[in-house]
Formats: structure tokens, C-alpha cells, sequence
């Protein structure tokens, strides 16, 4: 049996570089006032078509979608916004008329195509702000995201901004960018040509190769903005210029969720290639009504995790993993341990590592076990130690030994480590 297409195992000698992202991610979060919201994984499928949208590719050829023994449409979530959002009205958290500021680190599901930098199920850190208006606020996440990337060390990231426009000013541009792929439907997708009267914008976010290069030279959005949008957007970048946050005006971005209104950005480390976003978001000001609740202006965004490893990595700027002392205590016959044992439960009550073994080895074969694992200290309870009540301390680095009452080992081993003699 093997793990499916697209998913993947995180043994323990990577798990440590997520929590190091984790980490780097809950402290940053804590700073700007975000709470942590958890939500299940799985969602009525309604939830979906109507928050991300029935002509976008994730909902029309991306996700796992499976009917449950009751007879109901699931669907493993593809993202986590809609879930924010459900779960924002289900606990009526907007009662208060105050901002409030998420985020959600987990996993999320998408049949795409597997290759480096896009999997099946693969995990996304996001946050999202619910009732603010202000382009203030667009600024804040956007500079979360990129401090997250500064503090981690990582370079060389572009950050695009653009708006798409809102619901006054949007279906102009609709309408021109309609005009202008029906002069070029043959070159695009039977996808595009199908959604291009309900949806035209998804054409500008399309993988295919004809339909980008029919996009090349489509009307831009930012050219039909109204004069509010245009405020907003003026705003939003002044506000990053006096954060030192440099950005690209990119006005084909449009993002591949429909949700989006006002402010769209993506975060790009070139290096890795077709892959480059490994943060993406925007404002969503309709969103939450389209899911059932009052009008409430948010904006947000979701970085891929795997990529921002990827990018890391590249990069050489995850550090080791900090090693606890490491003692390996080897002992023959069940009374030795028995002693064993418990020296072995005091000193992780220290907080050091302290493995036995748990495969019946002799003593030799246990202490070449020791050597291998890497251990600090070897302490070995023989026969002799046994009935002396000692053990015989064995430093490993240069193989001086000393004998310690079973008792004392512990101590022994903690005043070594902080050089008391
Ligand atoms: P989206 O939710 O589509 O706005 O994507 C936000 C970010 O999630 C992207 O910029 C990627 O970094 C990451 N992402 C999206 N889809 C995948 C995938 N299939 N595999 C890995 N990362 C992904």
C-alpha cells in the first residue's frame, strides 16, 4: 500500500521543520492579534459552490466531493475561508460589531495535477479579518504574510497587488473583457468558452496555455475602476509604502476564487518556477452575505505551506533542530531494569532525552546501540552495578567513566552538562 497521488508522509525528520514554520507562524499571529479558529474538515458541499463560486476551477473540476452514508453532499474542504466564514455566522461572532481577526493553519484538498509544489491534500496557513472596511486593514495582511516571510529569512519575494473592482464598477469590465475573448474564442478552453458569458475574469486566471496567451492583451480592470475602488486602491498602496513593503501594480491578477472584491495580492518566490505563489488573498466584501449574514467587509489570505518549505529550504534557512541532552541507559536482567527505569523516568522529568532498550540486546549490543543513537552518556547497570547500587556513568564524547549511586545519576548528569565539578 502506498500513500495516494498527491498526499504525502511527514516523518519525523521533517516534522521539525513545520513546527519551526508553525511556530514562526503562531508568534507572528499572537503580535498582530489574530485568534486561532479550527474548523472541520469536511463542509456541506453548498458551502462551497456558493462561497468560492460554480464557474471557478475548484469547484467545477477540483473537489473531493463524496456522498455520506445519510444520503448528503460533503465535500473535503479546499480551503478554509467559507469554513471561517460558516463558522463566523454559526457562533454569530459579528454580534459585537467588532473586527474580528482569524487564522487557521491545516490541511486542505484539491484533485489537481500532482508536481513539485502542488499536491492533493496540502496544508495552508491563512488569516482573515471580518468587519473592516478599511484599506488599513488590507495593509495589515498583507504585511503579516510578508513580515512572516522576512522573519523566517526568506528573500527575494515579489509581492503583485491589484483591485478588481466592485459590484459597480466590475460589470463594466465584465462586460469588455466579454467583448473582447469572443473575438478570440477559438484560441481558448472548452472550460473558458463555456464559463466566459457567466465569468469572464476566469479566463485572466486560466492554466491553459491558449487562453493566456489570448489574455495577453485583454482590458485591463484597473482602467474601469470606479472612483471609490480607485480611493481605496490609492490608499491601500500609500499604506504600504510607509511600511517599507515594496509591491508591482499587476493588473491581470484576478486570483482563482470568486470571492474577491477590491484589493487582490499574490506573494511570489520566482525560484520556484511554475509554482511561484506562496501567498495569495484579497478582500472578500460580499462574501459573507453570500453565505447568509449581514454585510461584513473582510479581507485575508492563505500561504501553501509545502512551497514556503520548498522555498525555505532553497534557501538553507531552516535551522537544526534544538537537541535535548541525550542519555542512553542500558541494563541487563529485570531487576537492572527496573533501576533503569527509573533513573530513565527522572531524568525526563528534566527534560532530558533518555532512551533504553526495548528489544532485549545484550549489553553489548546495547551500548553499541548507544553510540549509534548519539548519545551524551551511556549509564550501565551490569550484575556489578546492580549489586553495588551504582551505576558507571560513561561519557561518550571521551569515554571517561565514573560510578554514581543509582540515586544520584540524575543529578550527576545535570551538574556535568552545567559544568559544576
Ligand atoms: P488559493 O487558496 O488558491 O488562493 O491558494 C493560496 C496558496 O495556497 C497558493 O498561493 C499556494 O501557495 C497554495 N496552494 C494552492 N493550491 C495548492 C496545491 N494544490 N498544492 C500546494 N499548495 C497549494
Amino acid at each position: 500500500m502506498q500513500a495516494l497521488r498527491g498526499t504525502q508522509d511527514i516523518l519525523p525528520e521533517d516534522a521539525y521543520k513545520w513546527n519551526y514554520m508553525e511556530s514562526a507562524i503562531r508568534r507572528l499571529c499572537s503580535c498582530y492579534g489574530y485568534g486561532e479558529i479550527r474548523t472541520p474538515m469536511f463542509e456541506a458541499t453548498e458551502l462551497f459552490q456558493r462561497g468560492i463560486g460554480d464557474t471557478t476551477d475548484v469547484v467545477t473540476k477540483e473537489m473531493y466531493t463524496f456522498t455520506d452514508r445519510g444520503g448528503r453532499s460533503i465535500t473535503l474542504r479546499p480551503e478554509n475561508t467559507a469554513s471561517a466564514v460558516r463558522a463566523y455566522l454559526e457562533h454569530k461572532l459579528y454580534g459585537d460589531q467588532q473586527v474580528h481577526k482569524l487564522f487557521y493553519i491545516g490541511s486542505m484538498f484539491r484533485y489537481d495535477r500532482p508536481q513539485a509544489g502542488r499536491y492533493r491534500e496540502f496544508h495552508q496557513f491563512g488569516v482573515e479579518v471580518l468587519g473592516a472596511d478599511s484599506p488599513a486593514a488590507d495593509a495589515e495582511v498583507i504585511a503579516l504574510a510578508y513580515t512572516l516571510f522576512r522573519e523566517l529569512g526568506l528573500k527575494d519575494l515579489v509581492l503583485h497587488v491589484n483591485s478588481i473592482g466592485c459590484g459597480k464598477c466590475r460589470p463594466v469590465y465584465r462586460q469588455k473583457l466579454i467583448e473582447y475573448f469572443h473575438e478570440r474564442e477559438d484560441k481558448l478552453c472548452d472550460l473558458c468558452r463555456e464559463r466566459l458569458e457567466k465569468n469572464p475574469l476566469r479566463v485572466l486566471d486560466c492554466k491553459e496555455e491558449g487562453c493566456r496567451a489570448a489574455s495577453v492583451d485583454a482590458p485591463k480592470i484597473t482602467d474601469y475602476l470606479c472612483e471609490e475602488c480607485q480611493a481605496k486602491f490609492e490608499a491601500l498602496q500609500k499604506y504600504l509604502t510607509a511600511l517599507g513593503i515594496p509591491f508591482e501594480l499587476d493588473p491581470r491578477l484576478v486570483r482563482g476564487l470568486d470571492y474577491y472584491t477590491n484589493t487582490a495580492f499574490e506573494i511570489q518566490y520566482t525560484p520556484l518556477g511554475a509554482q511561484s505563489a506562496i501567498c495569495g488573498g484579497g478582500r472578500y466584501d460580499g462574501l459573507v452575505e453570500e453565505i447568509g449574514g449581514p454585510h461584513t467587509p473582510s479581507v485575508g489570505f492563505a500561504v501553501g505551506l509545502e512551497r514556503l518549505l520548498l522555498a525555505l529550504e532553497m534557501q538553507g534557512l531552516i535551522p537544526a533542530p534544538v537537541r535535548p541532552r541525550h542519555v542512553y541507559i542500558a541494563a541487563l536482567g529485570e531487576d537492572a531494569v527496573a533501576e533503569g527505569i527509573r533513573i530513565q523516568q527522572q531524568l525526563r522529568a528534566d527534560g532530558v532525552r533518555a532512551d533504553m532498550d526495548l528489544q532485549g540486546r545484550s549489553l553489548k549490543g546495547q551500548m553499541k546501540q548507544a553510540g549509534k543513537s548519539g548519545a551524551d552518556y551511556a549509564v550501565i547497570i551490569g550484575e556489578n552495578e546492580l549489586a553495588a547500587g551504582e551505576a558507571a556513568v560513561k561519557s561518550m564524547a571521551d569515554g571517561t567513566q565514573e560510578n554514581i549511586p543509582f540515586e544520584n545519576v540524575p543529578k550527576y548528569i545535570a551538574d556535568k552538562e552545567s559544568g559544576v565539578k
